[in-house]
């Protein structure tokens, strides 16, 4: 049957304006990094889609290698987007990357003007769209000069190719220069996309501080620490988990007992603010508004609704901040 968003989508969903920009991005945002490739279940990839749009998730972030294998995710994603979403393209913010490894050769990767061309000439192609609202240079190049990547993200907004750029896994300093050179050439930088949770805190010491001063907008990626700050773990390695998939980037031994000891206390602590430890491991990054939107993964319709409940507490007490900074600390 053909699929009607939710007429209420709009109602349940905060949206945050992303730095200064005049771009606002739902608290949650969607990402295709698993579970969209060919390698898993097309209709079930639809389904979260659907029950995304219908909550008001306008944004789905893409990289030109999500998969397996590369590619794969943004050629499901155009064909459920053509199929289902077509008649709510101006509805959707629509991202990718390049950086990674996707092809053979020296073009085939980092941040030369070559690659990230031709990258997003590709990944427009797998979509079968005519430009992505954001491209991302998805980690820093040691080798070719910033200037040179972000010339090319420059390139690209005037080719009218992507409506804004931004930058991925870029430490303060090198994202400092990569912001303000964006800012010579008169493209700003829209947002910034690093590693933050509650287990990976660098962005806390000087990152987020610089973003809001240079009005830059910041979407977390593995929120959840890609599934260990959910109830998923709790009792060993689940068959059907990303821990135990053979394409899954979660490691066996990144589940330390030590891990296992917080995940336990951190779950007993959301249990008594009455929420799962994946909402409350959402609800504790939206709680900062430098955060402009959280982006999440999910492997399941049931997980996705699970996680979208953090909306209905992001506060937190004094003596909750405290009790989760002294778990963490253990
Ligand atoms: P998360 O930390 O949110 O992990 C998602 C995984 O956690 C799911 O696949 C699922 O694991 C589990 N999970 C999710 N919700 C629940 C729930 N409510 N209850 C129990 N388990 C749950 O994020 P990801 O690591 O997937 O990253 C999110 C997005 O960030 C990516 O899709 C991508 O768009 C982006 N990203 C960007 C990177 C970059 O370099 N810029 C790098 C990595 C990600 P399971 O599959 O085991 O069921």
């Amino acid at each position: 049957m053909a699929y009607t968003p939710s007429p209420a989508r709009y109602s349940a969903m905060e949206y945050r304006r992303c730095g200064t920009s005049g771009l606002k991005l739902p608290a949650l945002s969607l990402g295709l990094w698993h579970n969209f490739g060919h390698v898993d279940v097309l209709e079930n990839s639809r389904q979260i889609l659907h029950d995304a749009f219908d909550a008001g998730v306008t944004h789905f972030d893409l990289a030109n290698n999500y998969g397996p294998p590369p590619g794969s995710a943004e050629e499901n994603f155009g064909k459920i987007l053509h199929e289902d979403f077509r008649n709510h393209r101006d509805e959707l913010i629509i991202s990718t990357k390049a950086g990674y490894r996707m092809w053979e050769g020296p073009y085939g990767e980092w941040g030369s003007r070559k690659y990230l061309i031709s990258s997003l000439d590709q990944s427009l192609k797998r979509m079968n769209l005519d430009y992505v609202d954001i491209f991302y240079s998805h980690r820093p190049d040691p080798d070719t000069p910033l200037e040179e990547t972000m010339g090319a993200l420059d390139s690209i907004v005037r080719q009218g190719k992507a409506l804004y750029v931004g930058i991925s896994n870029y430490e303060t300093a090198e994202a400092k220069r990569a912001i303000e050179i964006l800012k010579e050439l008169g493209t700003p930088c829209l947002i910034h996309q690093p590693k933050y949770s509650m287990f990976v805190r660098w962005v806390e010491e000087s990152l987020l501080d610089l973003l809001e001063d240079k009005g830059v907008g910041c979407i977390p990626f593995s929120p959840l620490a890609q599934g260990l700050l959910t109830n998923k773990y709790l009792k060993g390695i689940p068959v059907n988990s990303r821990a135990a998939k053979p394409h899954g980037f979660l490691q066996e031994e990144d589940i330390t007992e030590q891990r296992i000891q917080q995940i336990q206390k951190l779950n007993n602590l959301a249990q008594e603010r009455g929420q799962s430890l994946a909402q409350m491991a959402l609800a504790w990054l939206l709680k900062d508004p430098r955060v402009t939107s959280v982006l999440i993964g999910a492997s399941t319709p049931a997980q996705l609704a699970d996680s979208l409940k953090c909306m209905q507490n992001t506060q937190f007490s004094t003596d909750e901040l405290a009790q989760i900074e002294t778990i963490l600390q253990t």
